[in-house]
């Protein structure tokens, strides 16, 4: 375990993990990108030379509570 802390109860320990992106031509896990999201003629993201980082998810064990990180790659 980890001494990450759980925001939500307190709880020190959080099981570590990761948000899945099960869409098309996904990698499979979501990543974070810089900016607020703008949408393209199509309704897709646009997010073309925007920074991406990779988004590390810990779970609190006790009330459920997920803490986000973004880190590069
Ligand atoms: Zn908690």
């Amino acid at each position: 375990m980890n001494q990450i802390k759980c925001t939500q109860c307190g709880t020190i320990g959080l099981e570590p993990g990761f948000i899945e992106d099960a869409g098309q031509g996904a990698y499979g896990y979501a990543r974070w990108i810089a900016g607020p999201l703008e949408r393209g003629i199509f309704g897709g993201a646009k997010r073309l030379g925007r920074p991406r980082l990779r988004i590390d998810s810990f779970r609190c064990p006790h009330c459920g509570h997920l803490e986000l990180f973004a880190q590069p790659e």
